[in-house]
């Protein structure tokens, strides 16, 4: 091997890494190279790959494979953000006018309130950022390799050069490769090409006048692009940013963060500014008519700005919506996307996946119906029983895995899920491993038979075919010797394809309806069901015409799987329907078995309920679809393509629709979903990009919670802009209004500035542990569209800001007319303590707060008992005194101060007791629910 000291590569000033120069060196011209070679200058052994010690070292000194990230905003930038805001600058500004020609501590205590306020918006903004971070981290890619001998999952940015990788349909390909087997592999590389239709790859050495474009290397598989169809094995020749997507990835990270809510926020906030901006000018105009001091009112119309502008809005929504994302990650929903989390609560209908997110996909064998022989696991096989069985565990892609440590792995995609027996784990897609472990009952071992008949070409699964076909040679040689094809699928899918049936004597006759008749009657009792056949070539069939091979086949028999529904599934469909939202199943599977697991989870009422199968979807034009849609809960033998009419059918009526889906194919109908649903241990990466919300579990409980924790998040966030608006508007009114009263000015500008920040900063952020309102989901979906402000939360800001401000002038009348001095105190008070109470108020939108009891929420609790004490202390504490210009109260004073708050509290809770009434009375009302009930 010989060393290039100028090449470039991940450690280019290491001499201790001839694997990583020659990769990059290799990498350049590894389509033209054997593999062989390019395996022994990486220096690899292709049968066992990397040991696991030799891949650490490597990734030491070549770096992680990933791309470099858009920087993340550092701390320092965070922070400064939070000083760029035009109205806090002008009140800098203004303050230290103001200190130049007056009071210097006024001038020092603004300036102290400014740095705090910012200090809390760069907490916020900081969390919400680690939060975000977290959750990209979760997302990260995973890759299946070959280490020591083993087959491995690791997530993809530990890859080096000299890693052997496993690639199937739906996967992602992790670096560059240079491949080495495949099976009907294809392609797609528009992320890299712009080519949008799948390239299919071979495995051969391309002649030295290839072209430059990648398009035409067709036996290298590039970083960024996915694998449409088949599986491949490949050679890692770069990785991380020397990869050739890396060459061209300034790209990264553009997608705009902000959601929907957010931005529609910032832009009503950006009016209700321009507003309070007019209101600031018109007391500032009547307080210097009126003879006040113009810089004091200058600096009190400011201040009243930068307290009422609600330039903070947005960055705390992402803070409730990024912390109510980590937080469903402990209930195993991803979110992918933030804005799946303000819009899981308008979810109408859910789409669901059968296999593993209904039912727990740990099947195992039931039976096996051969000949009109039953065969039981355990039993000992008949020969045309045991001719079915081999043909179940070769026509097969489990692998063994003996030892423990990966427990978690799987070889391909769709395969997380292992059984185990004596001799290790089996891994693979469950339905699989179930067939292996059939044929080990009856002393048929798949790695005894692999070895005996070796695969040496296949068609792989797809669910829009529903069958796949592995050819094996024959033992024996000589002029005899030949190969031996089979396989497994539906029953609809492979029984047209067959000849006759297969027996130990001999081809007899095959009865087609009634092997069809007895799948029906199998599938009606909830059993998976899948047709064997085989069929014997003297030669190996042309790999471009394998569709056509899968023909004139020996049917072997039919084998009977069991896939009990999951335990919390009945009850998670039970509680989607009382929330409004309808569960609808879209399976692969056999229409009878559909029904018989949807009868089960109480998807559907009645078996005589109907179910759409693919092939009458297929007959269906849009409008007849649409007219349809609305009652089927069952759809049957349904291509992946046909998904996205069924998506598309449901929003046409006005229908917010979560759906899920693990395939490559599934990824148009993910991204077309409102909120595209991802399973996160059997789906492919495909499936992931395109959707919004994974599950880690693949359970469709995880979504109903997903809903639930939506619903809450977006609660908070109604409550955090009722709590946080209300208050502002009352500091205004309070201000706006003295004037007309003919009352002074009744706050100071640090009096102003000290009440937004213990408000807003502490309780408003607890708001975000606010537990689910009760019966949240029993109460129907929220319509997308909805105002933020719907459901008489305008009226809500107004009226009780103006309670608030009433009342602080009040107080500040009372106390002017009988002669307190401590009427400004006082007012200050009042305007702290009724912010505090109203907090306590609006924390159920409409249960009394005495149901919900104040323990319910610590944080809040906490929150609102410091901000009394610095309350408190401002006016109690001598030394505060006269930083805050305040005065210690009288216990009366102060008594009527509280008295004011628990007002204010009274008042919230009668406008709660009203609406409890009004939606009561509305309850009563309401007959026709949104979606008919089902059959
Ligand atoms: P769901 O869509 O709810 O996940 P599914 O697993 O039945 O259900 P697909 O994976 O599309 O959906 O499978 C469709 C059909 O193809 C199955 O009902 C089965 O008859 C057949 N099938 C599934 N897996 C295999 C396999 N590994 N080999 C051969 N045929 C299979």
């Amino acid at each position: 091997m010989t060393h290039n000291p100028t090449s470039t590569s991940c450690a280019p000033d290491s001499p201790t890494a001839p694997e990583a120069q020659t990769a990059a060196r290799w990498a350049e011209s590894a389509h033209l190279h054997d593999v062989e070679a390019l395996a022994r200058a990486l220096g690899v052994d292709l049968h066992t790959g990397l040991a696991p010690q030799e891949a650490a070292r490597r990734a030491a000194l070549c770096g992680p494979n990933s791309l470099a990230q858009v920087r993340r905003r550092s701390a320092l930038a965070l922070l400064a953000e939070q000083f760029q805001d035009f109205m806090v600058l002008v009140l800098l500004a203004a303050a230290v006018v103001s200190g130049l020609v007056g009071e210097i501590t006024d001038t020092l205590v603004i300036l102290v309130i400014v740095v705090l306020n910012a200090v809390i918006g760069f907490v916020q903004a900081w969390r919400a950022d680690q939060a975000l971070a977290a959750l990209r981290q979760l997302a990260a890619a995973q890759a299946t390799v070959l280490r020591g001998g083993q087959v491995q999952t690791v997530p993809a940015h530990t890859l080096v050069p000299g890693d052997v990788v496993l690639l199937e349909a739906g996967n992602q390909i992790p670096a560059d490769l240079r491949l080495l087997q495949i099976a009907q592999f294809q392609v797609d590389e528009s992320a890299l090409t712009g080519e949008s239709v799948p390239v299919a790859k071979q495995s051969a050495p391309l002649p030295p006048q290839t072209g430059g474009a990648l398009g035409d290397r067709s036996n290298m598989a590039y970083k960024g692009t996915t694998a449409t169809l088949g599986r491949a094995r490949g050679l890692v020749v770069a990785t991380g940013m020397h990869t050739e997507l890396g060459k061209i990835a300034q790209l990264l990270d553009t997608e705009d963060r902000s959601t929907p809510l957010q931005r529609r926020l910032a832009a009503f906030g950006r009016r209700l500014a321009l507003v309070i901006l007019g209101i600031c000018l018109v007391i500032f105009a009547a307080g210097v008519l009126r003879g006040e001091d113009p810089l004091r009112m200058a600096l009190t119309a400011i201040s009243l700005a930068v307290a009422a502008i609600p330039e903070a809005l947005p960055a705390v929504v992402t803070v409730l919506l990024a912390l109510g994302a980590r937080r469903m990650v402990a209930f195993h929903a991803l979110v992918r996307r933030l804005p799946a989390v303000e819009t899981l609560g308008s979810v109408t209908v859910i789409c669901s996946d059968k296999t593993g997110t209904l039912t727990q996909n740990r099947m195992h064998a039931e039976l096996l119906l051969a000949c009109g022989e039953r065969w039981t696991p355990g039993e000992p096989a008949s020969p045309v029983h045991a001719e079915a069985l081999r043909a179940a565990a070769l026509c097969n892609d489990a692998v063994r895995q003996k030892s423990a440590e990966n427990g978690e792995n799987g070889e391909n995609g769709n395969s997380t899920e292992e059984e185990r027996n004596e001799d290790g784990a089996w891994l693979g897609d469950p339905t699989e491993t179930a067939l292996v472990l059939a044929a080990l009952s009856a002393g048929l071992d798949k790695v005894a038979l692999d070895a005996a008949l070796p695969r040496v070409q296949e068609q792989p699964f797809d669910s829009s075919r529903k069958r796949m076909t592995t050819f094996h040679r024959l033992p024996g040689g000589g002029a005899s010797a030949g190969y031996v094809a089979y396989t497994k699928g539906a029953p609809e899918s492979v029984l047209p394809r067959c000849r006759s049936q297969w027996t130990p004597s001999g081809d007899a006759a095959l009865e087609k309806s009634a092997v069809l008749a007895a799948a029906s009657a199998l599938a009606e009792q909830g059993l998976r069901v899948l047709a064997l056949a085989r069929r014997e070539h003297a030669r190996l069939p042309d790999t471009n015409d394998l569709a056509g091979v899968e023909n004139a086949l020996q049917f072997l028999g039919l084998v009977a799987l069991i896939d009990p529904p999951r335990a919390e599934a009945a009850a998670a469909v039970r509680d989607c329907q009382s929330a409004g939202i309808v569960p609808v199943m879209i399976t692969g599977d056999h229409p009878a078995t559909a029904r018989a697991i949807a009868l089960r989870l109480g998807i559907v009422a009645s078996a005589e309920a109907p179910v759409l199968t693919g092939k009458e979807l297929a007959e269906l034009d849009d409008a007849a679809l649409r007219a349809r849609v609305e009652q089927v809960r069952v759809y049957a033998r349904v291509d992946p393509a046909q998904k996205i009419r069924i998506v598309e059918a449901l929003q046409a009526l006005g229908h917010f629709v979560a759906m899920t889906g693990d395939g490559v194919n599934d990824a148009p109908a993910l991204k077309r979903a409102d909120i595209g649903v991802a399973m996160g241990r059997g789906g492919t990466d495909v499936a992931r990009e395109a959707s919004s919300l994974v599950l880690l579990d693949d359970n469709f409980a995880t979504i109903v919670a997903a809903v639930r924790e939506g619903r809450r998040i977006y609660d908070n966030i109604r409550k955090f802009v009722r709590y946080a608006m209300t208050g502002n508007s009352g500091e205004i009114w309070t201000i706006f209004l003295a004037p007309f009263l003919l009352l002074p000015i009744p706050l100071q500008p640090i009096h102003i500035l000290w009440v937004n920040l213990v408000t807003d900063g502490l309780p408003g952020l607890a708001l975000a542990a606010e537990p689910a309102e009760a019966g949240i989901m029993r109460r129907p979906p929220r319509p997308p569209r909805e105002s933020l402000f719907a459901h008489g939360m305008w009226q809500h800001i107004l009226a009780v800001g103006l309670l608030i401000g009433g009342l602080c002038l009040a107080v500040q009348a009372w106390a002017l007319h009988t002669g307190h001095a401590h009427w400004q105190t006082m007012v200050f008070t009042v305007l702290t303590l009724t912010q505090m109470a109203h907090i306590l108020a609006i924390r159920s939108e409409t249960q009394p707060l005495w149901r919900l009891g104040l323990a319910s929420n610590l944080p809040l609790l906490g929150a609102v008992l410091l901000t009394l004490a610095l309350q408190l202390a401002t006016i109690y504490v001598p030394a505060l005194n006269p930083i805050f210009k305040t005065q210690p109260l009288s216990w009366d004073e102060l008594a009527l101060c509280f008295g004011a708050a628990l007002l204010v509290y009274a008042v919230v809770e009668v406008e709660k007791a009203w609406r409890r009434r009004r939606a009561c009375a509305a309850r009563t009302k309401v007959a026709e629910p949104h979606y008919r009930p089902g059959t």
